[in-house]
């Protein structure tokens, strides 16, 4: 059932003058997330965006019939970007009453939006709901976060660019950005002038676009050819991995703008990519005829950059020898060959650009089969207490009983569990105290809350840090994946979305 429904329209120019007189205009109405975002943007989308969040708030407010005052003010509502670059509130203050429905338009230099509120009830039984009802859920309200810092990730690019000596850096993004937060990431790669992003899907390419990159975007996977349109729209590099998805590509281009593209070539890899030279003459020469399209990039993938044994990759660079260097290639090509582990530890295959992911986080690509000293982790992952008791000798915790005491014992419950990405194997792990004190994880860890046994009472609201470094004592992913038998790599992605990342200095 609708319960309200706000509209509103704001003239931008209007919104841009009144910031021209009152430069705080800009905080009195943007949230610091929003102004992230904002700040983000440039010329008119930024005015837009502004003009657009100003509108959306005065509609919400009339939608619940007090407009913007004491029942709701600017800062009280938040409106963000989603995954697909679709604004989705994120906070105001009928959450959890209402299911909001939001739209913004602009025409000329009119912004338009629209709230509807709607009773939840309605939504379940309602189908067609599901596109606004699909969206995940981030948890801002609960005391368990990602800490993600900008310094890390800045000191780790210029670290590789030093060591490389290399022309250009697309860091890699995709998977939420390794699961330490994409908004918060690409920010802090922007501030050190990285040259590029590379993604893994077009939506999250798109993501980043709507977000404000105006940098080239290289998607790493196969986009379906069929969303040609979009790849155009949004000016995205996408991977050519066969002739056959290169015509089918064509087919669907739309006739008249320009869209540049990358080569993936398959020197032993075995994933996507063309492994033989005449077919991969022929994907050039076509490029290089076709009116619309640019040959942007060329690039290949290292399977065993991580391993001590170099058999392997001295292989495939031999096979890219061999497939590329009698290529007739325009002189502006990026030529990208490196993984952060070809960066690391191997003499660097090309001088041009590097495509680097995990080593920008600041965590070991060989988990600890290499050493690098070059690095500082990006990542922590916290949580505070929310509840604390003593409990006498005998006294069983959590899921299957599966812990007793065996003396009276302090007990802290943390709001995080294995839905969080903090995964059930990890029982018997411990976290960090603000001292360095280890606290042990006690019990079987559930979905969403875990137990851990504490030196003695320490207050609800004491912050424990189970990935990250306190003073000399460290948690780190490597220590994780090792305890899990996987690589840190997994352990990062597993971080749930619904998890709010923060970035700190
Ligand atoms: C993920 C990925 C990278 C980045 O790898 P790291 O080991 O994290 O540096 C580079 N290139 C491609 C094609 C990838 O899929």
């Amino acid at each position: 059932m609708i319960v309200g429904h706000g509209i509103d329209a704001q003239v931008i120019s209007r919104v841009v003058n009144v910031v021209q007189r009152r430069p705080n205009f800009v905080d009195v109405i943007l949230t610091p997330a929003e102004r992230a975002v904002y700040n983000n943007r440039k010329g008119k989308h930024q005015q837009e965006f502004l003009a657009g969040r100003f509108s959306i708030k005065e509609a919400y407010s009339k939608a619940i019939g007090t407009g913007i005052g004491s029942q709701a003010h600017w800062q009280d509502i938040e409106v963000l970007p989603n995954e697909a670059g679709q604004p989705i509130m994120v906070k105001h203050p009928k959450q959890g009453e209402f299911n909001v429905h939001i739209s913004i338009s602009h025409t000329g230099d009119m912004v338009q939006s629209s709230v509807i509120l709607e009773t939840y009830k309605t939504t379940l039984t309602g189908f067609n709901q599901l596109d606004v009802t699909d969206q995940a859920v981030v948890s801002t309200r609960r005391p368990a976060w990602v800490e993600v810092s900008a310094s890390a990730i800045q000191h780790n690019i210029t670290a590789i660019r030093h060591l490389t000596g290399v022309k250009r850096f697309i860091a890699i993004v995709k998977a939420n950005a390794y699961g330490h937060g994409l908004t918060q990431v690409v920010l802090a790669a922007q501030q050190a002038n990285v040259d590029g992003f590379g993604v893994a899907t077009i939506d999250e390419a798109i993501w980043l676009r709507e977000f404000g990159v105006d940098l080239p975007i290289f998607i790493l996977g196969v986009t379906p050819a069929v969303y040609a349109d979009d790849l155009v729209k949004y000016q995205l590099i996408p991977v050519v991995t066969s002739e056959a998805w290169l015509d089918e590509l064509i087919d669907n281009m739309p006739k008249t703008q320009q869209l540049p593209v990358s080569i993936g070539v398959d020197t032993g890899m075995g994933r996507i990519g063309i492994r033989q030279e005449d077919e991969l003459v022929r994907v050039v020469d076509k490029i290089t005829a076709h009116k619309q399209l640019s040959l942007k990039g060329i690039g290949m993938h290292f399977a065993t950059a991580d391993e001590k044994d170099t058999t392997y990759y001295q292989q495939q660079l031999q096979n890219w020898h061999q497939l590329v260097d009698n290529l007739q290639l325009p002189s502006d090509v990026w030529y990208h060959m490196a993984n952060s582990a070809t960066t690391l530890w191997h003499e660097q295959p090309t001088l041009d650009t590097v495509r680097v992911g995990a080593a920008m986080y600041g965590f070991n690509p060989s988990g600890d089969v290499l050493a690098t000293d070059k690095l500082i982790p990006a990542l922590s992952l916290k949580a505070s207490l929310v509840h604390v008791k003593e409990v006498a000798a005998g006294t069983s915790v959590s899921y299957g009983a599966t812990y007793t005491t065996d003396q009276t014992e302090w007990i802290g419950t943390l709001p995080i569990g294995y839905a969080d990405g903090y995964a059930r194997q990890l029982q018997g792990m411990y976290g960090l105290l603000a001292d360095g004190r280890r606290v042990e994880i006690i019990g079987r860890i559930a979905m969403d809350q875990l137990m851990v046994r504490l030196p003695e009472a320490l207050p609800v609201g004491t912050v424990v840090t189970l990935i990250g470094q306190v003073g000399q004592e460290k948690i780190t992913l490597e220590m994780l994946a090792s305890r899990l038998g996987t690589i840190p790599y997994e352990v990062a992605t597993s971080l749930a979305p619904r998890l709010p990342r923060k970035l700190v200095k």
